[in-house]
């Protein structure tokens, strides 16, 4: 079972990315305002994410690391309008079972924080020998959870990851990709070992300040601010885009749909043919794009591996957000 289980986790977890934004995602749901996220190899040795979310009930430890353990489906209604990250209760499971994991966390009404370690799936002591029971400990409102030696029992993954740094640099992508989203909270990330910040944004800082932050001044000065809906196909869109006086080396879309970071080749292709006749050969856009679907028309997520998102009406509504850039490319003085 054990076995299957691994297998199965590896499939969920396929890279340190993987594992950084299932974290992350939890640490928005819960609400906090400040998360700070420490990488060591890549995030092959080290993950440790600290947040001052609202905590996880010490009731709560013993089954955390169950498959389908959730706090956040209360209902089969709810899967068909998710508003928060997860729903699968599948992301700390599979983490459990292919990494040293360790948790500690607080509650707003418990007078000292709790730690906690999991192997596959399940309580574990921190020592052979000891008890595996949750151990009360200092700590602030939050949770810290911290993730060892991923695939350590899975070696041919292990060793497939040539480059630490790039690994660092794909976990870097999706923080800064959620710092630019998450208005209201701040983010930092560091590597082991080194004293400042590789990426750090206030809780204070505008839109355009976390666009800034994360991709650069350049990109920054050059950007416009676009948005449409529309009620027949029932979506809403916005988001901040370079204008045709600025382009960038790749096209980088950062795609929001209902809240989650999403891939989709289908708006990134559409985007590429927009910006052709505004741009230099060559030339590529940034752009931001925020879509608010009807979440019973989105299929997203249904399972961790399917990082390609596809809604209803997918070309309609990509026609009208591109027909709104290029409207306001235009109107852009070059
Ligand atoms: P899901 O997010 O799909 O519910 P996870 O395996 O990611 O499943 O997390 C399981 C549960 O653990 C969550 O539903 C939540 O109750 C709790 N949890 C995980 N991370 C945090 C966190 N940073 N702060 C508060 N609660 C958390
Ligand atoms: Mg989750």
């Amino acid at each position: 079972q054990d076995v299957v289980n691994k297998i199965a986790a590896g499939e969920i977890i396929v890279a340190p990315m993987h594992a950084l934004k299932e974290l992350l995602e939890n640490s928005v749901d819960a609400g906090s305002t400040a998360i700070e996220v420490l990488v060591k190899d890549g995030g092959l040795k080290l993950l440790q994410i600290t947040d001052n979310g609202h905590g996880i009930e010490k009731d709560d430890l013993p089954i955390l690391c169950e498959r389908f353990t959730t706090s956040k489906l209360k209902s089969f209604e709810d899967l068909m309008s998710i508003g928060t990250y997860g729903f699968r209760g599948e992301a700390l499971a599979s983490i459990s079972h292919i990494a040293h994991l360790r948790v500690t966390t607080r509650t707003a009404t418990s007078s000292c924080a709790w730690q906690a370690h999991y192997a596959d799936g399940k309580l574990t002591p921190a020592k052979p020998g000891q008890s595996a029971d949750p151990k009360p400990c200092a700590g602030r409102l939050g949770t810290q959870i911290t993730v060892e030696d991923l695939f350590y029992n899975i070696p041919n993954r292990r060793r497939a990851f040539r480059s630490p740094s790039e690994e660092y640099a794909k976990i870097l992508d999706v923080i800064t990709r959620y710092a630019v989203h998450r208005e209201g909270v701040a983010f930092s990330v560091k590597k082991y070992g080194e004293s400042g910040a590789g990426f750090s944004v206030a809780a204070a800082a505008t839109k355009t300040d976390r666009i800034k932050q994360a991709y650069g001044g350049g990109v920054a000065k050059e950007l416009m601010e676009f948005g449409t809906e529309d009620a027949k196909w029932g979506f809403k869109a916005s988001g901040y885009a370079t204008n045709a006086n600025y382009s960038v080396k790749r096209t980088t879309l950062l795609l929001f749909i209902n809240n989650r970071s999403v891939e989709s080749s289908a708006v990134k292709k559409a985007i590429e043919q927009t910006y052709q006749m505004f741009l230099p050969k060559g030339g590529h856009p940034f752009v931001y794009l925020c879509l608010d679907i009807d979440p019973t028309r989105v299929d997203v997520n249904v399972h961790p591996t399917k990082r390609e998102v596809h809604f209803l009406n997918e070309d309609e509504i990509i026609d009208l957000v591109c027909a709104n850039i290029r409207e306001n490319l235009a109107k852009v003085d070059t």
